[in-house]
């Protein structure tokens, strides 16, 4: 995984992370739709901000590091309950 140097991404690096762990928590007892709903829009959110952060942050857009919070299988997670 490669190192996030700028602070503003990590944290939103962070919050995305703490979005998913959230998002399968709900799925693991079987939450209501609308409340996964509303988990997947903050995760759709804070995707939105960290593009528009990268694209914007001068320490960004010099390193051009691609964050992925965790491996690729498991964003795709997110097609299959749809
Ligand atoms: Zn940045």
């Amino acid at each position: 995984m490669p190192q996030v140097t700028c602070p503003g991404l990590r944290a939103f690096a962070t919050l995305l992370r703490e979005k998913y762990d959230l998002r399968f928590a709900l799925i693991a007892r079987n939450a209501p739709d609308d409340e996964l709903r509303n988990v997947e829009a903050e995760v759709f959110r804070v995707n939105r901000l960290m593009t528009s952060h990268r694209r914007r942050c001068p320490d960004c857009t010099k390193t051009r590091t691609v964050v992925t919070p965790f491996r690729r299988p498991r964003a795709n997670l997110l097609r299959w309950v749809n």
